[in-house]
């Protein structure tokens, strides 16, 4: 195994992942170290989806300036990737005359920071646009859109890997030490050495940036909990609704549509301790559908699928006692080491933004050869159940395996799976597959393909049924026979 990189990032979430990409465009071996068996397994795969506007944001800060610039150009990202989008807007409704004064005020907020579009509307526009949304008035916000953020990091991850990146999953970083002009970083399982390093670990990277001599990061552990409802509910929601901003300028919890047809309720705000907790209850379920519910009649128990949990990796500012704004740092101290912390939402929409920053601050030190070969475009896996009847007839002539049905909610081939285990990745868990090809996704939530699925890991990559993983080192699918 080669271990020895011009630049290492570590942590493959949405931002590494468009760090390694945007650092694939120049003539530099690149690696990225990631902890986990796949790519979004932290913050990038516990969120909205939405790309977000800015509307929420400051003005002035590092955020709002990547958030306007990774609003403006997903159109062609997402052409480029091959990523579901959904320029769709959003709705931010209010009831009453103090949720009037205070989404004013987030208007005029907005039209100062160049927000484009924004519009106060009365409820019978809202009706127009929404008409399952309740709301007396609403701030419209038309450049706000929606996204696959499982997709999308894949994406970025597949573009970078085919333009000669590398990525080591189940490589947790332990120590960084720098001599001769290099950094050697210890992982749980093997030794790695770089010209550069760059902190791209979300929420532990505030302790990658202690390693790499940026210390004193403090994080601010807030989560957020999801329901997850039927695709039923989708045809019913066109963008999402937000509620007006709390006393404390915050939205709860708000509804909001996915690029598949399902549609989500969250998050919740809950100060959390020191730790990553991901659990979800039953009291939170009931606050999201009833929190839900006053702003879209659809967001009821009935059609709730399946609940999960995000958390911000917020970095206090010690000097405001507010959260810090995006740091994307360099300093002589720790020379060839790019640090980022605070990368709170709208992490997803600003990726892109924040990946070029990334290769300025190289760029200040060193310059970069472009790579003629560098091409930007990858090519998704094609879904069976999108297509026309006629496409749908000439897969299955093509290839048989378009003809067996493997995930009967989500309409997924074999075909669709064969090409998902094989990803360019190497990625070999069952949650690979299903956030590749939306299997397990559905109603049954696996009941029915989950296990045909290990079977197609089994046969396609020579593995035992044993060695089968759903989604992190002990995970086992199967640990034996039964009978
Ligand atoms: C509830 C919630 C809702 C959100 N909604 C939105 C939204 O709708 N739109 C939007 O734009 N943004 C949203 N965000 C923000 C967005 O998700 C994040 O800003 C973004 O995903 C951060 O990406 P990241 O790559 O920095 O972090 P991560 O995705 O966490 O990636 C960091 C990676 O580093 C790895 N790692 C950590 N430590 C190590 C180590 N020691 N060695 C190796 N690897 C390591 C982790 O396993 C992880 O994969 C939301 C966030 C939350 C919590």
């Amino acid at each position: 195994m080669n271990t020895n990189f011009d630049v290492i990032v570590i942590g493959g979430g949405v931002v590494g992942s468009a760090a390694a990409r945007e650092l694939s465009r120049y003539n530099l071996r690149v690696a990225v170290l990631e902890k986990e068996l796949d790519v979004c397994n932290g913050v990038s795969g516990h969120n909205t989806g939405l790309l977000h506007s800015g509307i929420l944001n400051e003005g002035n800060t590092l955020r709002m300036e990547c958030c306007l610039e990774g609003n403006a150009e997903f159109d062609q990202v997402a052409r480029e990737l091959d990523v579901p989008f959904k320029r769709c807007g959003k709705l931010i409704v209010g009831f009453g005359e103090e949720e009037r004064a205070r989404l004013e005020t987030l208007y005029q907020r907005g039209i100062e920071s160049g927000i484009p579009g924004l519009q106060m509307i009365d409820a019978a526009r809202v009706q127009e646009l929404e008409p399952n949304a309740h709301a007396d008035f609403a701030l419209y916000v038309p450049s706000a859109g929606i996204l696959d953020p499982f997709l999308y990091t894949i994406a970025l991850a597949e573009n970078a890997v085919m333009n000669g990146a590398r990525y080591y999953f189940n490589q947790e970083v332990t120590g960084i030490e720098r001599a001769d002009g290099l950094y050697r970083i210890t992982t749980v399982h093997g030794v790695f050495t770089a010209r550069w390093v760059v902190n791209c670990a979300g929420l532990y990277a505030f302790r990658i940036a202690e390693m790499l001599g940026f210390p004193g990061y403090q994080p601010k552990r807030v989560k957020g909990q999801y329901a997850i409802l039927d695709k039923k509910t989708g045809k019913y929601l066109g963008m999402p609704l937000y509620p007006a901003p709390n006393e404390y300028g915050a939205c709860d919890v708000h509804v909001t549509p996915t690029v598949d047809g399902n549609v989500l309720v969250g998050p919740t705000i809950e100060q959390i301790g020191d730790g990553i907790d991901y659990s979800v209850t039953q009291d939170m379920l009931q606050v999201l559908v009833r929190q839900g519910g006053k702003m879209f009649d659809y967001a009821k128990r009935d059609y709730y699928i399946r609940n999960y949990a995000g958390v911000f990796p917020t970095i206090l500012d010690p000097r405001t006692g507010k959260d810090l704004d995006y740091t994307i740092e360099t300093k002589p101290e720790a020379p060839n080491a790019v640090n980022t912390v605070g990368l709170n939402s709208p992490g997803l929409t600003c990726a892109l933004p924040i990946a070029r920053r990334i290769v300025k601050k190289i760029q200040e030190t060193e310059p970069l050869i472009p790579k003629e070969t560098f091409r930007p475009t990858r090519k998704g896996i094609v879904r069976f159940a999108e297509q026309t009847k006629e496409t749908q007839d000439a897969l299955i002539r093509s290839n048989p395996d378009y003809g067996e049905i493997f995930c009967r909610c989500e309409c997924v081939t074999r075909a669709e799976i064969k090409e998902a285990v094989h990803n360019i990745l190497g990625v070999e868990t069952v949650s690979g597959i299903k956030y590749r090809t939306r299997a397990t996704m559905g109603r049954c939530q696996g009941g029915y393909c989950e296990t045909r699925i290990t079977a197609a890991i089994q046969e396609e990559l020579g593995r035992k049924k044993e060695e089968v993983l759903l989604n992190q080192i002990g995970a086992y699918m199967f640990t034996g026979d039964v009978k």
